[in-house]
């Protein structure tokens, strides 16, 4: 993936708060407090919608009853729709605290990325989103959130949904005097996980708030990351639908690496043990008991458990 090196960021400006440049669209929300106080806004805060389209992410936070709105949604094709002029407060943080403040609406613009969120893994090698929608594991990043206990799967945003939301965060603090790019998930802990690990929020912050565009070009995402990604989502897809084996054999051999030529480290496992699988190669397995070693999976009878998201 080189279009984050290859294509030149595209040019936004802001003019009477509101956006300018290409495929952009406008939507009001009547969802509003009003004006900024004089000095907001002076924040960014980045999410995603967990949903199933920019359009229907649209529709919820333009629609009055919802009471949700942000001031962009970032289409995963780059299309941007601007709901509220940038001079205007917008409610997509809630309840929020940062460096000793708390409700970052009145301080904050508002960037919604059009993504499915948090996804469960159905043990098939495919992924599922709360409304139901099926993704394959290339759209899928298997990665711990800072805020959660357990490994994650995420849906992937777009490469042209992350530089267009990097060059609409520069034209908000080349207007604005932004200081803080935040996630939600950074303001409200408690109960937020977006933009979540798939968004390169870091890089986002070094990029805009420093000009680093040296770190934007140098730690984009690469073949490199994505096949560590894809071979991540590999071993979390053994470790968590076949995570536990017993024994079979009368008496199995342990090895320190996963080949008959590696030394044994326990030489007669008795069957009926039971083994943590924690990593597989051909047809070896790596398992702990009381120690860790690598045993033939021919020996050992896999044990198949649910996924840790399905009840
Ligand atoms: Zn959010």
């Amino acid at each position: 993936m080189n279009t984050l090196h290859a294509s030149p960021l595209p040019i936004f400006s802001i003019d009477d708060h509101i956006l300018t440049g290409d495929n952009i669209t406008f939507r009001l929300s009547p969802n509003t407090s009003g004006r900024f106080q004089s000095g907001s806004p002076d924040t960014i805060v980045i999410h995603f919608t967990a949903g199933s389209s920019l359009s229907s992410s649209v529709n919820v936070l333009t629609n009055a009853d919802s009471g949700v709105s942000a001031h962009f949604a970032v289409g995963r094709n780059g299309d941007i729709v601007q709901m509220l002029p940038t001079n205007k407060i917008a409610w997509h943080a809630g309840e929020s605290y940062y460096e000793g403040r708390s409700g970052l609406n009145q301080y904050s613009i508002g960037i919604e990325l059009d993504n499915a969120g948090q996804l469960k893994a159905r043990g098939d090698g495919t992924f599922e989103s709360w409304f139901g929608e099926i993704f394959g594991e290339n759209e899928v990043l298997a990665a711990q959130h800072i805020n959660q206990q357990s490994m994650g799967y995420w849906h992937k945003y777009t490469d042209v949904q992350i530089v267009r939301t990097l060059s609409l965060c520069k034209a908000l603090c080349s207007h604005y005097n932004i200081s803080t790019i935040v996630g939600h998930e950074e303001i409200a802990p408690s109960r937020k996980v977006d933009p979540g690990p798939a968004f390169p929020l870091q890089r986002l912050k070094a990029a805009v708030l420093q000009s680093d565009s040296e770190t934007w070009a140098t730690e984009s995402s690469d073949s490199n990351s994505q096949r560590e990604a894809h071979d991540q989502i590999q071993r979390d897809l053994d470790s968590a639908v076949k995570r536990v084996a017993n024994v079979s054999a009368n008496s199995l051999n342990v090895r320190r690496g996963p080949d008959v030529s590696f030394p044994t480290i326990e030489n007669g496992l008795h069957k009926g043990e039971v083994l943590k699988i924690l990593e597989k190669r051909g047809e070896w397995a790596k398992v702990s008991y009381t120690k860790v070693g690598w045993v033939n999976t021919k020996y050992i009878n896999e044990i198949t458990e649910k996924s840790p998201f399905k009840s």
